[in-house]
């Protein structure tokens, strides 16, 4: 009964499922290299999402750097601070310069009309995140890229499956990038993607995460490795075939939580942003200042009944040592991202959450109420 009930729980097929495709792995002896399953992978998942081309990384993160590197940004890219810390390591590890922009406050996603004020003649893309799952204004980003010639690549780490008025959110800008990390909604352990819209951009990516082998004798580029092997998608694989009932169960918490916590003073959970399919990939709160106690305090209360929420996302990437010097990182900058991050927590959502610990965490939340 007091098991801890953390943020996350990877989801995982029954074992007995998995062992017919290692099976057939050990049989051909392809372990990597663009091996069947990976062929496999890449057209399930362009037809599960509805998109045109898929590129498999071994993670997020190299996929986030070679998708820069594909399209040859250089200079300045504008993002945000409020998203898991790879999204601006990916432009550090180009050399190149990250400028911040603040966030929306109803979406936490990043605000179009901060994002003019930002360009300088370096800005050559816009690096936003879907936070959460939650789609960015794509329309207005498309826009502003377009008048001042930029490139947009969105961190969709958390937008496996999201829909939009126009289908998948993935389709949005030039190149979109996945994660399959062990905490996301579709896991393959670790794992990646980029999602691009023509076959030439698919061919240069699946070269540069080859080394930059174009054929057996030539190298076009300096190249990383950052290849998905074929265990990796084979399991990803036997994920497609539970994603519906994944996602199944997410929506039903979500619902759960949002019906439980809508009376309770102070507590706030954020709207749609325009999907028309979610992925209820997190469920973050705000803890507003009408609440009793602050964010942290409930943070630590939960965590003493064995409650393992996350601040997702404090503190901001600016904050962090290699960014806190920029410019664009100071406080006063960043006034919506600074509250949020002061704000907002995740409360565990994960397929196999039940709801007696959906009405643990919320007795918990009612409990503070009494502080
Ligand atoms: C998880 C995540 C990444 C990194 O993905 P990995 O597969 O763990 O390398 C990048 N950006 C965001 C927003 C993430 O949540």
């Amino acid at each position: 009964m007091n098991k801890p009930i953390y943020v996350t729980q990877p989801f995982l097929p029954p074992l007995d499922e998995f062992i017919p495709y290692l099976e057939k792995i050990w049989d051909n002896k392809i372990l990597t290299n663009g091996g069947p399953f990976h062929q496999q992978l890449e057209e399930a998942l362009c037809s599960y999402l509805g998109v045109k081309h898929i590129s498999l990384f071994t993670n997020g993160t190299i996929a986030l750097v070679t998708a820069l590197q594909a399209l040859r940004v250089t200079g300045e890219v504008i993002t945000t601070p409020y998203s898991f810390v790879a999204t601006a390591h990916s432009l550090l590890w180009n050399g190149i310069k990250p400028v911040f922009v603040d966030v929306d406050p109803e979406s936490l996603n990043i605000d179009p009309t901060k994002i003019e004020a930002a360009i300088t003649p370096y800005t050559t893309a816009i690096m936003p995140v879907h936070c959460y799952g939650r789609p960015c204004d794509v329309d207005a980003i498309q826009r502003i890229a377009d008048n001042y010639n930029l490139r947009v690549i969105y961190d969709a780490a958390h937008a496996f499956g999201v829909n939009g008025p126009k289908g998948s959110v993935l389709n949005n800008g030039d190149l979109s990038v996945l994660s399959f990390h062990a905490t996301k909604v579709f896991n393959t352990f670790e794992g990646g993607a980029i999602v691009c819209p023509d076959a030439k951009t698919k061919l240069r990516i699946d070269q540069l995460k080859n080394f930059g082998f174009v054929d057996e004798l030539t190298v076009v580029a300096p190249g990383i490795n950052g290849k998905m092997s074929e265990i990796n998608a084979a399991f990803g694989m036997l994920q497609l075939k539970h994603i519906t009932h994944a996602l199944d169960r997410r929506k039903e918490i979500d619902g759960a939580y949002r019906e439980q916590l809508k009376d309770i003073k102070g507590i706030r959970c954020l709207g749609e942003s325009g999907e028309t399919e979610a992925n209820h990939s997190y469920f973050p709160i705000l803890v507003e200042d009408d609440y009793p106690l602050s964010r942290d305090e409930l943070y630590d209360k939960l965590k003493t009944r064995g409650v393992f929420a996350r601040r997702y996302f404090y503190p901001l990437i600016t904050d962090f040592p290699m960014y806190r010097g920029l410019p664009s990182a100071h406080r006063d900058n960043l006034p919506t991202a600074n509250n949020a991050a002061q704000k907002v927590m995740c409360l565990p959502i994960y397929p196999t959450l039940t709801s007696e610990n959906i009405s643990k965490v919320v007795d918990c939340i009612r409990e503070g109420l009494q502080a």
